[in-house]
């Protein structure tokens, strides 16, 4: 009887746990490390969807946009098209949770991204915790990036976006997906909101620049619980990570 109450506690914390880890947001590397021109993959896709079924990144060598929705993993290459990627494919920077809706908000209407961001921050119950976002639907426009992949030695980011291409599509199917981190976040990953795109026939997508809404829905999975991976390659621990990356982040997010 007591190997059965011994199992029986072993499965409910095996259970909770699991439930907790749906909650957090995992992150490998970080945004700054990024920016200072890290693009060596250190991580498997394998790896960041044991830990998400939904998110965003780059690959290695900065590759590409990554897209993960319902536990599988793309890549928008630079011409805007869209691929299935393998588990073993390495990725210098990701974030993911598997995502859980806590919340839903309707009737978003808005012209332009900064406009769809700030009626989204006045439905966030707090800009103190980590949300996920999953918006599906017809979007009358979505402008995105992606990157091509960078030889050694490496550009930093905001030398790369300067030539980046860019892709609009007009009343397109797809989903929207992202973050949105705290304030306090901005020395790991993008303070506020940092979305990604991909098509519902999965052939197109990337980091999203514009957007317009009209009525549309979008879920929000609050995680209130961040899990952060650092690097551990030489070039990372040789990295000044004292200064402030603030203006450099908006400067690649824009
Ligand atoms: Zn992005």
């Amino acid at each position: 009887m007591k190997s059965f109450i011994r199992l029986l506690l072993a499965l409910v914390l095996a259970t909770a746990a699991r439930a907790a880890d749906r909650e957090t947001l995992t992150q490998f590397s970080t945004i700054p490390a990024l920016l200072a021109g890290l693009y060596d993959g250190e991580w498997t896709c394998a790896t960041v969807l044991t830990n998400g079924d939904l998110g965003l990144g780059t690959f290695d060598q900065l590759d590409g946009e990554m897209i993960v929705l319902d536990g599988r993993c793309y890549r928008t290459r630079s011409d805007g098209n869209v691929a299935p990627v393998a588990g073993g494919e390495k990725t210098p920077f990701a974030c993911v949770t598997f995502f859980d809706a806590d919340l839903v908000i309707s009737n978003l209407t808005a012209g332009s991204l900064a406009e769809a961001l700030t009626a989204l921050d006045r439905k966030v119950p707090s800009p103190n915790l980590a949300y996920a976002l999953r918006m599906e639907g017809v979007f009358a426009l979505v402008k995105t990036r992606s990157v091509p992949a960078q030889q050694k030695p490496y550009r930093p980011l905001t030398e790369v976006v300067k030539t980046q291409p860019t892709f609009e599509w007009r009343n397109v199917r797809g989903t929207l997906l992202g973050f949105r981190c705290p304030a306090f976040a901005k020395e790991l990953n993008v303070a506020g909101w940092h979305l990604h795109f991909i098509t519902a026939d999965r052939q197109h997508g990337g980091h999203v620049l514009d957007l317009r809404l009209a009525n549309q829905t979008a879920q929000l999975d609050l995680t209130p619980a961040l899990r952060q991976n650092l690097s551990t390659n030489a070039a990372y621990l040789q990295l000044d990570l004292s200064g402030d990356s603030t203006e450099a982040v908006r400067k690649v997010e824009k």
